[in-house]
């Protein structure tokens, strides 16, 4: 699988000391504390992890088993520990995610009319307005 592939060569150039983003080995300063050599080769990576693996990963809590739904770009970015989990939504909660600002509301009431709290519309609207 191509997935395996690529994640495996990602691991062959951190051992390597290589920047997985350029491809440029790593300053010798930075080999012990980052992945990449700098911050736009950290984006870059990072948007090609989270291109790959997909916007979010599931992640069971090891104290109460319950499966969050976490964003990638958090986890690759902050790292996440059992404390932090709680603040993502439980995997199986409905969800509606707005086509314009992509904001995610698990309130049940957006989800009967979907609608966005955030842009104060309703889908239907948007997709009227961007016609
Ligand atoms: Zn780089
Ligand atoms: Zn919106």
């Amino acid at each position: 699988m191509a997935m395996n592939v690529d994640a495996l060569d990602d691991l062959r150039k951190m051992c390597a000391n290589i920047c997985p983003a350029c491809d440029q080995p790593l300053p010798v300063g930075q080999r012990s504390r980052a992945v990449t050599c700098s911050d736009d080769c950290h984006r870059v990576w990072i948007d090609r992890l989270v291109a790959r693996y997909g916007e979010t990963r599931e992640i069971a809590s090891a104290e109460t088993g319950v499966v969050y739904v976490v964003p990638t770009r958090v986890i690759l970015e902050q790292g996440i520990t059992g404390a932090d989990l709680s603040r993502y939504p439980p995997k199986g909660v409905p969800s509606i995610t707005c086509p314009v600002c992509h904001r995610t509301s698990y309130n049940p009431n957006d989800i009967a009319n979907r609608y966005c709290g955030f842009c104060h519309q309703f889908h239907e609207d948007m997709r009227e307005a961007s016609r």
